[in-house]
């Protein structure tokens, strides 16, 4: 009997010290399992390998289902700053996570929801309502087996729901982190219940090469690796992080310190586009490693592969040959920190590569532009996009951004805040109504022009909260948007606001020339605005995160079409300086 059959045949009952609840309709065996560990330190790319590892089996055909076992108690990152803590990404069902839930959707070009995010203030307020309903059968509740009980019923939930015949997961934070101690326990006890070649280890660790010695350094991978092992988990595959390729006399000591064979311990150096990761993954043969490990051979799709590589390829390819430098000025706050703004730096990357341009991003301040210096400190943008935001600093100086780039002609994209500050600037300046503003910033502004509108939130029986997800916008025909959008009626895009157009100002602003192109196809809720093309190259801001549902081979229209304009202010500058040339040499 394997250790599922006995599981099955004891049930839930209190003579066993076993708990193991199973989702109805698990399926032993059909799905099996990849976690991430990483050691060392955080910050080294868990995520990426995690989601490339998935990439690279799902381009082979297989199903793959990724989840993140956050070690934190927050039930999700909605109320995380992104100052601290990097992006709060959006999945299409609402749920507000970690931004490596981006990176997966990018990754996958697949849409993800709640079941692919979990926390540990999730898990034990699972715990806690259960025992509230006697559903411990009058057993203490403890650590193991009930916690790590839920969180390997988390990550069998998802293999019912996804029908995954691989479900990868990272663990979060790093081993030896009081946090996450429980879930790498659920791990290992994962691997033991479903049996041999169910359960793939993947230790990610970290090569130092200290300036000073100028050789790259195992002992604090050794050490990390160490420490897995203390847990019970003997690591399948290491993955090694470096700045360069990692020496084969390191990878020698590693594999002999961890018992991983040498053609398990990867080098995973420094790379110009995270989007080489899987190649760089394939070519050293990670992928084929832990496919003879889970036994996955029989459901591999050879001629699927062919296909997938090559769509993959040329996108690597067109990112690395683009030959004009464009340049992005993104006015926001926290411009010190690029990890919050890790959806919109990607969905650049993204269009660039589409448009055949290499996007430079200069990041704007907006503390301190004003109108005396705005044109100066964006003279060299090709283009301008205002990101999306919370609170008053800086707004104001969006706002000058925003009427400069309307006034000069300078395309402009508007993302969630920015499409709300687009709002105040035309408010204030084209329709004159003076102190317009965003109740956010002033409530005792005398145009409320954004504002909240609680009975809409009814409507949406969202309570006062955040409109939060996926939500339809319909697109009015004839406009840049519905152009944009290749004429679709709707499109899908992501929200994460709780502001918006006060539905009472929205004459007043269409009748001063400004068209929202994008609405709530059932509510008066502004979703898209443009300026007329006949009076600006590329004016258009939307309340949604467009961003967030760029894809390396979908790229966003939106930030494809800021850089298509951006291209040809670009070409417009270039031949106006030839011109001045040739106009200086004829009249010297
Ligand atoms: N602060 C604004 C709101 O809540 C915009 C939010 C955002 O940019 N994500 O509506």
């Amino acid at each position: 009997m394997t250790p599922l059959e006995i599981l099955a045949s004891l049930g839930a009952t209190d003579d066993t010290e076993f708990y193991t609840p199973m989702p109805p309709g698990y399926k032993p065996g059909k799905t099996k399992y990849v976690v991430v560990f990483g050691t060392v330190m955080s910050g080294l790319g868990k995520g990426i390998l995690a989601a490339s590892l998935a990439k690279l089996l799902k381009d082979k055909g297989l199903t793959v289902a990724p989840i993140k076992l956050e070690g934190y108690l927050n039930l999700d990152s909605g109320t995380l700053n992104p100052f601290r803590h990097g992006e709060v990404f959006v999945l299409d069902d609402g749920i507000e996570c970690d931004m490596d839930l981006g990176t997966y959707e990018r990754m996958l070009d697949q849409d993800l929801s709640r079941l692919n995010f979990s926390t540990s203030g999730q898990i034990f307020s699972r715990v806690l309502e259960k025992e509230r309903k006697g559903s411990y059968l009058g057993r203490d509740v403890q650590m193991i087996p009930h916690v790590t009980g839920e969180v390997k019923a988390r990550l069998r939930e998802l293999a019912v729901a996804s029908d995954a015949d691989v479900v990868f997961v990272e663990i979060g934070g790093t081993v030896g982190d009081v946090e996450n101690a429980y879930l790498i326990e659920a791990a290992r006890q994962l691997a033991y219940e479903e049996g041999f070649n169910s359960t793939c280890f993947v230790a990610l660790t970290y090569i130092l090469e200290p300036a000073a010695l100028g050789e790259q350094k195992s002992k604090a991978a050794q050490l990390g690796i160490r420490s897995l092992l203390e847990r019970g988990v003997q690591p399948h595959i290491l993955a090694c992080r470096a700045r360069h390729p990692v020496s084969r006399k390191v990878r020698e000591k590693l594999a002999l310190y961890s018992s991983v064979p040498m053609d398990r311990v990867f080098s995973m150096h420094d790379c110009e586009s995270i989007y080489l990761i899987p190649e760089m993954l394939r070519g050293a043969g990670l992928d084929t490693a832990v496919i003879d490990i889970l036994q996955l051979g029989d459901r591999v799709h050879s001629e699927l592969e062919g296909r997938a590589h090559q769509a993959w390829l040329d996108y690597v390819h067109r990112l690395r040959s683009a030959d004009r430098t464009i340049t992005i000025g993104i006015t926001g706050k926290y411009t010190s920190v690029r990890d919050s703004y890790a959806s919109v730096i990607k969905a650049f990357e993204h269009a660039g590569a589409h448009a055949g341009a290499k996007v430079e991003i200069d990041w704007i301040d907006t503390a301190d532009i004003t109108s005396g210096n705005v044109a100066e400190r964006l003279a060299h943008c090709h283009g301008i996009l205002t990101p999306g935001g919370f609170g008053a600093r800086g707004a104001e100086g969006k706002i000058t951004c925003i009427r400069h780039a309307r006034e000069a002609g300078v395309p402009f994209l508007g993302i969630c805040y920015g499409f709300q500050m687009a709002v105040i600037e035309f408010a204030r300046h084209v329709c004159r109504l003076d102190g317009a503003n965003s109740t956010e910033i002033d409530h005792e502004t005398p145009h409320p022009v954004i504002d909240i509108l609680p009975e809409q939130k009814q409507i949406e029986g969202l309570g006062g909260n955040m409109r939060l997800g996926g939500r339809d916008v319909q697109l009015k025909p004839g406009t840049l948007a519905a152009q944009i959008f290749n004429h679709a009626p709707e499109v899908r895009m992501r929200f994460r606001h709780r502001w918006e157009v006060e539905p009472r100002y929205i004459e007043t602003l269409e009748r001063a020339g400004l068209i929202f192109s994008g609405k709530a196809p059932d509510f008066p809720i502004m979703q898209i605005l443009e300026l007329p093309t006949n009076a600006h190259p590329f004016f258009i801001a939307t309340q949604a995160h467009a961003e967030m549902t760029s894809r390396p081979l979908r790229p966003d229209p939106l930030y494809v079409g800021l850089v298509r304009a951006a291209l040809a202010r670009l070409s417009q500058s270039l031949s106006d300086a030839a011109a001045g040339t040739t106009a200086t040499r004829a009249s010297g």
